[in-house]
């Protein structure tokens, strides 16, 4: 048998494994989210109807539990469907300032929101991206950044318009999320964006290392880039590079 048919084979084998892992995230995803969906339900009646202030604290205990689950099992369903090449966008002319402006109130839920401080430079040309999917992603590296800095620091999120290239290159719309915080040392930086990778330092945290992960394939689906800086001791800035009229080179950079 020749070689390319053999490659052609070993390739087929591989996409059906793929495939197969895509049903079995959604199979288990779906039951998982059954009795969660029952356990959710009965917490916001306990929630509407109790009066004792301890009752009402641990149903919010649960109510964040439930929503941070919901979480993770999106993300590994979104990752395995990622990982398929079956995410579908669903663009449309976008006011990134308006939609950052609401942001707030649309991810609200399990999120230290009052540490978070949006700034937008206006006016801004419109861009084209799938609102939902820009929430992830958005959600993703604000929530990584109030999780990874120190307690009770802000978090900036800013929208800034420029030319690349000192001046001279086309215009690009960056989105920068921006944390005081212990930073990331140089050599994991290329790493980051690795599926399940989480740095030495992560274990103290919640998570399955799948967030920058998928934020990396949206952004890149987009047709745009993301970015990483750090300093040790100071903090990280994560940026996502969003072309104005058209998509960008579809690769993903991390830069000490
Ligand atoms: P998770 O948060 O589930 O571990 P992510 O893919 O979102 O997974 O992040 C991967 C790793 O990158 C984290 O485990 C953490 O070590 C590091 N990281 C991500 N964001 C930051 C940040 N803002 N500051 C410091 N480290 C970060």
């Amino acid at each position: 048998r020749s070689m390319a048919s053999g490659l052609a084979t070993r390739r087929a084998a591989v996409e059906a494994l793929t495939e197969e892992r895509e049903t079995l995230m959604q199979t288990v995803s779906h039951d998982l989210r059954t009795p969660l969906t029952v356990v959710v339900g009965h917490a916001r009646m306990l929630q509407r109807h109790a009066q004792d202030p301890e009752v009402l604290r641990r149903v919010d205990a649960i109510l964040g539990s439930t929503s941070r689950m919901t979480r993770l099992i999106g993300d590994l369903v979104d990752a395995a469907r990622l990982e398929a090449g079956h995410l579908a966008l669903r663009l449309e002319p976008m006011d990134l300032g308006a939609f950052l402006g609401g942001w707030r109130d649309r991810l609200a839920c399990g999120l230290e929101v009052d540490r978070v401080r949006v700034e937008v430079a206006a006016p801004l040309p419109a861009v084209l991206a799938d609102a939902g999917r820009l929430d992830q992603i958005v959600g993703n590296l604000v929530s990584n950044a109030l999780k990874y800095s120190l307690p009770d620091s802000e978090v900036h999120v800013t929208l800034n318009v420029e030319r690349e290239g000192g001046g001279a290159g086309r215009q690009v719309l960056r989105l920068a999320v921006c944390d005081v915080g212990p930073g990331i040392p140089a050599e994991e930086l290329p790493r980051l964006f690795e599926r399940y990778y989480r740095s030495k330092d992560a274990a103290h945290a919640e998570g399955l290392g799948l967030g920058l992960f998928i934020t990396r394939k949206l952004v890149e689906a987009h047709g745009w880039r993301i970015e990483a800086r750090s300093e040790l001791g100071k903090g990280s800035v994560f940026t996502v590079v969003i072309p104005v009229g058209g998509a960008a080179s579809p690769s993903s950079t991390a830069v000490a």
